[in-house]
């Protein structure tokens, strides 16, 4: 077990954690970085991306991630996996413990552990996992041009995410379990006004089936939640909106979040209600939740840690 004293402390290895490495350690700030359980947050779990700039065609998001590592490393950046256990703010320097009994001592602090989206469960769902059934309209509604699709969920994202899937598919289910949604009115006002999208009320996801050779969705059935028999839909591809989970479990108490745990920051800035303690990407964002506003985001912190460690 080691004790490391250090400037800035990076949690997370999403794209927020490696821009902010590569800023930091190209300002000579000699971050470490912590990689938790999955090095390279959710673009390790997806296929194609094409939304991030700079590749003219389709990249893997595991390799993007894998790029972002190597540019981080190479600037100068100590990645080291490990997953931070227990963290105390209360004092400068601030303390961290690792699970494998390391302690830190770090000036600043850049919090990057992100998010999760959360799916339903059902065995199907994960089969299908990057074969139809996402957990991003924005990330992958561009592949299902002039088909159906069905979007479950009653809350902002799902709606935004049906508006969103308008622009592609022939025809939009959205799937509810209740007969109210919990999206803004404004947003409730878009959806029952949209000509393409469909609402099903009432319903569950019961089981998503396709394909296996290629591994490709055909349609859905659905329950209901009110006694009505299930019925089928055909559709191509499915996107589970049902809410996410940020990672903030471990700053419980030590930095301010909201009810949804989501971490607070000052607007327009990375800065939360602890001077020093920096959040950048999806574990301080629920709305925009990319990966180059995630990187953006990194980006900033380094920044604003720079300029606070030199004003101290
Ligand atoms: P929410 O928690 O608001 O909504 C989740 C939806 O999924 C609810 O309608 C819920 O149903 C449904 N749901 C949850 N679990 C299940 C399940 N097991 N089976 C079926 N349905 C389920 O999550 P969102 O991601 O929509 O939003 C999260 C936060 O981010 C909110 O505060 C939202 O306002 C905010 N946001 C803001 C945006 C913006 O400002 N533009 C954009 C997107 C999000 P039920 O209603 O029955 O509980």
């Amino acid at each position: 077990m080691a004790h490391t004293k250090t400037k800035l402390i990076i949690i997370g290895s999403g794209p927020a954690g490696y821009t902010a490495a590569i800023y930091a350690a190209r300002a000579n700030m000699k971050p470490i970085l912590l990689t938790g359980m999955e090095p390279g947050g959710q673009l390790t779990t997806t296929t194609d991306v094409e939304n991030y700039p700079g590749f003219e065609t389709v990249i893997q998001g595991p390799w993007l991630m894998d790029q972002m590592r190597a540019q981080a490393e190479h600037v100068g950046t100590d990645i080291r996996f490990e997953m931070v256990k227990e963290v105390h703010f209360e004092n400068r320097p601030f303390h961290l413990t690792t699970e494998d009994g390391n302690t830190y001592e770090a000036d600043a602090i850049i919090i990057s552990t992100g998010a999760q989206a959360k799916w339903l469960g059902l065995e199907s769902e994960q089969r299908f996992r990057g074969f139809g059934v996402s957990g991003c309209a924005t990330c992958d509604g561009f592949f299902f041009k002039n088909v159906p699709v069905a979007v479950i969920g009653g809350g902002n994202t799902a709606v935004e995410e049906a508006l969103y899937l308008t622009k592609f598919a022939s025809e939009v289910n959205l799937i509810h379990r209740r007969d109210k949604l919990r999206a803004e009115a404004v947003l409730q006002k878009r959806l029952l006004a949209h000509p393409k999208i469909k609402i099903h009320w009432n319903r569950q996801l019961k089981e998503v089936y396709g394909s296996s050779n290629p591994l490709a969705v055909k349609g859905i059935v659905l329950s209901s939640t009110n006694g009505a028999d299930d019925i089928d839909i055909p559709v191509e591809g499915v996107f589970v909106a049902i809410g996410h989970k940020p990672a903030t479990e471990v700053f419980r108490g030590q930095v301010q979040t909201d009810e949804e745990g989501y971490i607070l920051v000052e607007k327009g800035t990375t800065k939360t209600n602890v001077d020093g303690v920096f959040a950048a990407g999806d574990v301080q964002d629920k709305v925009y939740r990319q990966a180059v506003t995630a990187a953006g985001q990194g980006c900033m912190a380094a920044l604003e840690a720079l300029k606070y460690l030199d004003e101290r």
